[in-house]
């Protein structure tokens, strides 16, 4: 083993948004665990991502006390990718450490994270729930189903019951840096980009203090970017739709046809089975123009090229 950790620099990112009730502790805990081994420095790089309450004043004055704790505050809020994003591309570790704000995501792990890109070569070591505490029913189903739905449409293989908590390495922190795409799915991209990833193992904990910010319209969104940015199964499946009612199109055209060479006083009852015929097709055309609707739109979001978020304030950079 060549690398040492007290040459490694270490940054942690952490975004927050409307998390007043808890940046505090986060903080407090985040500075102990940092404090309590051995590395080459460190940053915390706070993204304050348009919070409407007193998480930007807070997030100032712990940085006004101490010069390791770095703002990056947005001119909106632009969402938790778009801030993790914005970490990554001003963080100046070797490695990085990706973690919410809630404390759900146990800092304590980060001297196990470095142990095991040290000592197993890991270029990614992220982390895997082993249970998640204090969240609904509901919020375990969606979530649990999201990555198998993932998983089985997906072009990439993501790992199960993972969320944003990993720590990265230089070559992925680099790689992350280059990639083009605005609409980024931070899990998806770094499984893609590959190297060594191993999975450190937790317990996710109940959230600390607030609310999710990750309403059931964010996580729709958060599902469609992850499915339409990593796959092309839905156009397959457009494709297979459209086939297969193609082929019900044709035996339906025989039966009509037979029906009138040979059944014609029969033909008046067909009506049911026009109707039903229309509304099938007319059912498949609008579902595979949907499809191809949400890619169009896609492309159309890449082609702008805005900025993936703006920056309204840095302190301490
Ligand atoms: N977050 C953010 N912008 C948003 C929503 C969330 O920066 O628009 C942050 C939030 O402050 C937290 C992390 O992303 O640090 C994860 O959000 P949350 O804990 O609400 O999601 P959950 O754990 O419920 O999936
Ligand atoms: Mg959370």
């Amino acid at each position: 083993m060549t690398k040492e950790a007290t040459t490694l620099f270490i940054s942690i990112i952490i975004p927050c948004y409307n998390e007043e009730q808890v940046i505090r502790y986060t903080y407090e805990r985040v500075h102990k665990t940092m404090n309590s081994f051995q590395h080459g420095g460190y940053e915390l790089i706070f993204i304050n991502d348009g919070s409407r309450d007193n998480t930007l004043a807070i997030l100032k004055e712990l940085a006004a006390n101490d010069n390791h704790t770095k703002v990056l505050s947005f001119s909106r809020n632009f969402g938790h990718q778009p801030a993790v994003t914005a970490g990554i591309q001003e963080c100046k570790g070797d490695v990085a450490i990706i973690i919410d704000a809630d404390l759900q995501d146990p800092p304590e792990l980060f001297p196990a994270m470095i142990e095991m890109h040290l000592h197993e070569n890991a270029n990614v070591v992220y982390g895997m729930r082993e249970k998640r505490k204090g969240e609904t029913f509901f919020k375990r189903i969606t979530a649990k189903s999201f990555y198998r739905f993932i998983n089985y449409l997906s072009d990439t293989n993501l790992p199960v019951d993972t969320g944003d908590f990993r720590l990265i390495d230089k070559h992925v922190i680099e790689a992350f840096k280059n990639l083009p795409e605005k609409n980024k799915y931070i899990r998806g991209l770094i499984s893609w980009i590959g190297f060594k990833q191993v999975p450190i193992m937790y317990v996710r904990e109940e959230r600390f203090a607030g609310e999710t910010k990750y309403p059931l319209s964010k996580m729709i969104k958060f599902a469609s970017t992850s499915l339409l940015y990593f796959s092309k199964k839905p156009l397959k499946l457009a494709l297979s739709l459209g086939f297969i009612s193609i082929l019900v199109g044709l035996g339906l055209g025989i039966w009509v046809i037979t029906g009138l060479l040979f059944r014609p006083n029969t033909l008046v009852h067909g009506w049911a089975s026009m109707v039903i015929a229309v509304i099938f097709f007319g059912g498949v055309q609008l579902l595979t123009i949907g499809v191809l609707g949400e890619y169009i739109g896609n492309m159309f979001e890449e082609i702008k090229n805005r900025p993936e978020y703006i920056i309204h304030e840095k302190v301490n950079f």
